[in-house]
């Protein structure tokens, strides 16, 4: 049997990082095992629906490396893959389970309804729809058969899942073992709206089995339904997939699940792509292979202490086993060191290709190779491709101040001599990769610490300690520049 997974969002909003971790592990385990992976666009809540987010959804997908391989966009023999496109489908399944006496008509009013659930609230109790009161209750299974057939035609009405009490639902999840749950704890689910459409519950379980879907691995708040699906598929008659359902993902600090919000909160991306104004984490400069392999190891690890995969690798080595049951905490931290060591070993003209975005903030009058050379030296200090800009600003702008606290400290080692003396190199036309091994020679004479040499030489450059190799900064710079710097903090000092 060949494998077939899914990946089936709703499109309410942006995919968020939860969620394009679950088309990533549906995605390894799909090509690990040879298999198919599907995009099924679950839009039967039209209520619910954002413009944009299944267009969305698609092209984070397509960023991330995850290419479906049939999908709205792409078919293949199982279509449609839009819900909303399914309804003659779902009519047709729906009318089998009726005939078999699985699913029954009810006709009781949202009215009717909620007065009884208050009723049930103020006994502190609370309703559900099922086997020990449906006769109570306005439907198929209380009311006549002539009444019902004229009732279906008159007013709207839903179809609800007949769930019979007195059994144990044993379900297996790939993750967490065996689970049993007491049939009197789900009620009469509703299985078609009034509005003619399936609620997510039915729709999932038809579209499962016509797609032959043979895993359905998700996140795992649908662990509570899988007793559901698992009586849905009973009714018809129909042998369920293999359930895998993956563990949440936690707030970086505390407690709880990682929100939307939190991102906005803490600054950190939570969308892989920019949605409204909230920048994604393609637009703070991750690879979506670093991403990617980040994302694989937020919830599994290959039980060794390697960390750093490549897509193919990742391929190799995903064992769904070995995907954990608990939490797992959202750490922003480690996904910057992910992205830092793939910009270490990604070629440089690879990123000046794919993230010319990116480069926009050096400017055009630089030639290919200068903005070359300024990549090669920044980058082992870049851990999102966003930092080249504030990074870079030192090449793009003489130093407005100097780092007071540093300039104390190096005032008695004469910063004014040392600059004097870079100044004369420059002005014989001393090359900069000679400059190292000259001042060290001067310096034998003067007998100044090295140390205050090269912190005078970058403070007058850049203005503070930090930045690359400073002798690879003033080459990149020019002598031009390089002495007008010099120059200017010559003057500083009277
Ligand atoms: N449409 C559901 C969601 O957006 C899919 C759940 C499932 O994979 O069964 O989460």
């Amino acid at each position: 049997m060949s494998i077939r997974v899914r990946f089936a969002p709703s499109p309410t909003g942006a995919l968020h990082i939860g969620g394009l971790r679950t088309a990533l592990y549906n995605y390894l385990f799909a090509k690990k095992n040879k298999g198919k992976f599907i995009l099924r666009i679950e839009d039967t809540d039209q209520n619910r629906k954002v413009e944009r987010a299944e267009e969305y959804i698609i092209e984070a997908l397509n960023w991330s490396g995850l290419q479906p391989d049939e999908s709205p966009v792409k078919p293949g023999d199982f279509g449609p893959y839009r819900q909303s496109e399914r309804k003659h489908i779902y009519h047709k399944y729906i009318k089998e389970l009726i005939d078999k006496g699985q699913a029954y008509y009810a006709f009781d009013t949202a009215d009717e309804l909620s007065g009884i659930r208050s009723e049930h609230e103020q006994q502190k109790k609370t309703f559900k729809y099922g086997f020990h009161n449906r006769m109570e209750l306005r439907n198929a299974l209380s009311l006549t058969s002539e009444t019902t057939e004229e009732l279906v035609k008159k007013v709207p009405y839903v179809i609800r899942l007949k769930v019979n009490g007195g059994k144990i639902i044993k379900v297996k999840d790939g993750i967490r073992g065996f689970i049993e749950v007491p049939s009197e704890e789900i009620d009469d689910k509703i299985l078609m709206k009034a509005d003619g459409m399936p609620t997510y519950h039915f729709a999932n379980v038809v579209d499962d089995h016509l797609m032959e879907i043979t895993h359905v691995i998700r996140g795992a708040e649908w662990l509570p339904s899988l007793a559901l699906h698992q009586l849905i598929y009973d009714a018809f008659e129909w042998s369920a997939p293999d359930f895998m359902h993956l563990p949440l993902i936690l707030k970086p600090q505390g407690k709880g699940k990682l929100s939307k919000r939190d991102g906005n909160e803490m600054g950190l991306p939570v969308f892989p792509l920019v949605w409204k104004e909230l920048k994604g984490f393609k637009e703070r400069g991750f690879l979506p292979e670093a991403l990617m392999n980040y994302l694989a190891l937020l919830g599994w690890n290959p039980g060794t202490d390697e960390e750093l995969f490549e897509m193919d690798a990742l391929v190799k080595i995903f064992d769904a086993e070995k995907i954990q049951k608990g939490g797992a905490k959202f750490d922003f931290e480690k996904a910057r060191w992910i992205n830092h060591k793939f910009l270490g070993f990604t070629d440089e003209k690879i990123i000046f290709e794919r993230f010319p975005e990116f480069l926009e903030c050096l400017p055009n009058t630089w030639s290919k190779k200068k903005k070359s050379d300024v990549y090669a030296l920044l980058r082992d200090r870049l851990f999102l491709l966003e930092e080249l800009k504030t990074q870079s600003e030192l090449f793009l702008k003489d130093p407005a101040e100097f780092d007071e606290n540093v300039m104390n400290k190096i005032q008695k080692h004469q910063p004014k001599k040392i600059i004097e003396q870079f100044c004369k190199m420059i002005k014989e036309g001393v090359d900069v990769q000679k400059w190292k091994s000259k001042i060290q020679e001067w310096n034998e004479k003067e007998g100044i610490p090295f140390g205050a040499i090269m912190q005078s030489l970058r403070l007058a450059i850049v203005g503070n300690l930090s930045g690359p190799d400073i002798f690879s900064v003033c080459e990149i710079l020019g002598n031009e520049i390089t002495l007008r710097r010099l120059e200017k903090f010559f003057n500083h000092q009277n």
